[in-house]
């Protein structure tokens, strides 16, 4: 049992969003196990929504605590946000600053002074923060390494990128393989990304002053680019997959209701047999791309539970599912508007995941061993998709057509057949499992008592210990 280290109080601070709070969380968790009294921040407009996660102030984790806290981004909690994405990311860090100050100074003032801030680097402002307080700050980066390894080439300007006029040219880096155009986060390359551009790469604006660069990623899986981006960048230090290094999975921190029922379908289904679909947080499908791939689940005949979320106020209307599709779902497939994604993807009836590729999702699916359609949509999916068909060999990636009817691009129907069964039934299939289940298993010792992650985690909390004695 880990001994109570009452005296380290940390404090993690996510970006208000489903696909940061999930890792900031698990770590927050992993932390609390080590005895230590742990408190988790975002915004009030999020935290709000984390019911699960929030309904008890407070709860002991072993000998530890987990505590939540949040604070304001400026808006009223029922405000639906309507600034575009850089005017919202400067009220976040305006109002932001000055409520976070605030909430640090609230903890000395209840006696638990603050020993260890950790921030994912969208908020690159809370490391200002902690260095204006003369608080030690780490960050935890919540996408791979390799990605890590893009985004730094590309903002200290170490690599040719290629623009959209030459989708020939590869992109070479130390220790990735060779990357084709849409293998490279498009938020790079494609200009109507401008804004997104710049918040990605302000998140190396701070790197330097944390002391340790965090990432949800393990030894195993990419100890090569860990290797190199060590020694160019800042030490990095891999401490995941983080949703396996915690036991405590009721603690959930989903901004949706979950539909928890869907495990009880899931029962009721024959082992390995149900394709689950989910495009994580912040994607929506065209309607055309709805069309062509709620035609082709049932064309597959395969049966499916499918994610189709409705997104937070402001963000896009309720995607429609084609007329008519409710009906002849009936008895085959299951649509929820949430559901627990770690659960399912270790319910043996799952037999593999139609996924958009975020890393959270990557790293879930493969290290509980399901294979995987990718059908990444934008940004790192693209990247995670390239190493999760590519280098780690656990599944197969959808390609894009023009469709007959009316040009539009798409994944089509044929298209989605054609890759559900060849990663559950084609000649690759016994393959892509044995992979899926290799990295399962190296999964499982990263995070067991000994194990490179585990290891990493607790030279991270004695590191807080000496800087705090
Ligand atoms: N998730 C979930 N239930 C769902 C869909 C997604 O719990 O129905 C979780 C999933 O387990 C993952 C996160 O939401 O931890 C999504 O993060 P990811 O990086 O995959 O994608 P993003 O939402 O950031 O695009």
């Amino acid at each position: 049992m880990e001994s109570k280290k009452s005296n380290l109080h940390v404090l993690l601070v996510s970006f208000p969003a489903q696909g940061h709070i999930n890792p900031l969380l698990r770590l927050a968790k992993c932390l609390a196990s080590k005895g230590l009294l742990v408190t988790f921040s975002t915004t009030e407009t999020i935290g709000h929504m984390m019911k699960e996660a929030t309904n008890t102030k407070s709860t002991n984790i072993g000998q530890g605590e987990l505590r939540f806290e949040f604070f304001s981004d400026g808006w009223e909690i029922d405000e639906p946000q309507r600034a575009n994405l850089a005017t919202w990311m400067h009220q976040l860090e305006t109002a932001g600053r000055e409520s976070f100050t605030e909430l640090i100074n609230r903890q000395s003032e209840m006696g638990k002074p603050v020993s260890c801030i950790i921030n994912n680097p969208f908020v690159p402002w809370a490391t200002d923060v902690a260095a204006e307080i003369e608080i030690p700050c780490a960050v935890l980066w919540v996408q791979s390494c390799a990605v890590y390894s893009i985004y730094y080439h590309f903002q200290h300007q170490l690599a040719s990128f290629p623009n959209p006029d030459q989708r020939d040219m590869m992109l070479d880096l130390p220790s990735l393989p060779s990357l084709e155009f849409d293998d490279i986060p498009d938020f790079l390359t494609l200009n109507p990304f401008d804004s997104l551009r710049k918040v990605i790469l302000s998140q190396f604006k701070n790197l330097d002053k944390a002391f340790c660069v965090l990432v949800d990623s393990f030894e195993e899986l990419e100890r090569e680019t860990i290797e190199v981006m060590s020694r160019i960048s800042a030490p990095i230090k891999p401490v995941g997959p983080l949703f396996r290094s915690t036991k405590n999975a009721s603690i959930r921190g989903d901004i949706w209701k979950a539909a928890d029922d869907c495990l009880q379908w899931l029962d009721s289904q024959s082992p390995n047999s149900v394709v689950y679909v989910s495009f994580g947080s912040v994607v929506s499908l065209s309607n055309e791309q709805l069309e062509e791939l709620s035609a082709g689940l049932l064309k597959s005949g395969t049966p499916f539970l499918w994610v189709v979320k409705t997104p937070p106020p402001d963000m896009g209307s309720k995607p429609e599912l084609p007329q008519g599709f409710k009906e002849e779902a009936e008895g085959k497939g299951m649509v929820v508007e949430w559901c627990p994604q770690e659960q399912v993807l270790a319910h043996s009836a799952v037999s593999c995941f139609l996924t958009h590729c975020g890393w959270n999702s990557s790293m879930e699916c493969l290290t509980s061993g399901v294979p995987v359609v990718a059908f990444p949509q934008w940004g790192d999916q693209n990247t995670n998709a390239k190493f999760l068909i590519d280098v780690y060999g656990v599944g197969i990636r959808t390609k894009k057509t023009q469709r007959e009817k009316d040009g539009i691009v798409v994944v089509t129907r044929d298209e989605v057949e054609r890759c559900i069964f060849e990663v559950t039934k084609g000649p690759k299939a016994e393959e892509i499992k044995k992979n899926a289940i290799k990295w399962k298993e190296a999964a499982e010792a990263a995070v067991a008592d000994g194990g490179s992650s585990h290891r990493n985690i607790e030279l991270f909390v004695d590191d807080i210990q000496r800087m705090a004695s």
